[in-house]
């Protein structure tokens, strides 16, 4: 099993600290080194690994200079490998990678960029999503289309109902008023609204949230086609 610290780092990203059980340990989107470090001291851990879901500045500034201060390697999506300085690992779609006797899967999931991977812990039931899922929301398109997106959300709702799921920004709140304007009644989304909004309110995270209530919750999930689901991202981006 994984142990996950959430790091938060700049205004609203969030870095995630994995440990094994074997003492191994990584860091997952690390825009900025600093706050990782600090924890690392502070548990007097070692870095092994540097993993960046996407090529986004706030997923790897913090990189190199873990890199260089740990003797890490740095783990990335293969399609974006040219894109993200000090590459040692590239993973692509299905690619298995052993962290301290523990198994990530590279899930590519394009939308927000088009090599943008999410990362699959089975036994853990932990998903890293970057950018891709957000809780009751996805990604900007930035440069793939609302059908690579559309097509991503499948491929993770397929994954177990109580699967853990790891964003890297806070949007939760946010994401949340996009939802209820589009689903008034739905009372599990007001449910989640109480609960986020008692969280934030005590400085705590929104996250991890569970693909089950993200099905029930989140209107991306819901959308049955990709016309469907471009047609909500283009009201999301306006609203
Ligand atoms: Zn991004
Ligand atoms: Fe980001």
């Amino acid at each position: 099993m994984i142990d996950v610290t959430i790091i938060p780092i700049f205004d609203d990203n969030y870095a995630y600290l994995i440990e094994t059980s074997s003492g191994a340990c990584a860091v997952i989107d690390a825009g900025q080194a600093e706050p990782v470090i600090d924890i690392l001291n502070k548990r007097n851990l070692r870095l092994e690994f540097i993993i960046s879901t996407h090529h986004h500045w706030d997923h790897v500034d913090g990189n190199m200079e873990l890199k260089e201060k740990y003797d890490a390697q740095i783990v990335a999506p293969s399609k974006e490998a040219l894109y993200i300085d000090g590459v040692d690992i590239a993973l692509k779609d299905g690619d298995i990678f052993d962290i301290g006797g523990e198994i990530m899967c590279a899930i590519e999931t394009p939308g927000h960029t088009l090599g943008s991977t999410c990362f699959y812990f089975k036994d853990s039931h932990a998903l890293f999503t970057g950018d891709t899922l957000f809780s009751m929301s996805c990604g900007r398109l930035f440069e793939g289309s609302a059908q690579d997106m559309f097509r991503s959300f499948q491929r993770i709702m397929k994954l177990p109902d109580e699967t853990l799921i790891y964003c890297a920004h806070e949007y939760t709140r946010g994401n949340a008023g996009f939802c209820l304007s589009q689903d008034r009644d739905n009372p599990h989304l007001k449910q989640r609204i109480k609960e986020i909004k008692e969280l934030r309110a005590q400085g705590k995270p929104t996250l991890p949230v569970s693909l089950e209530i993200e099905k029930k919750t989140n209107i991306f999930m819901k959308a049955k086609n990709a016309e469907e689901f471009a047609a909500l991202r283009i009201k999301k981006d306006k609203f």
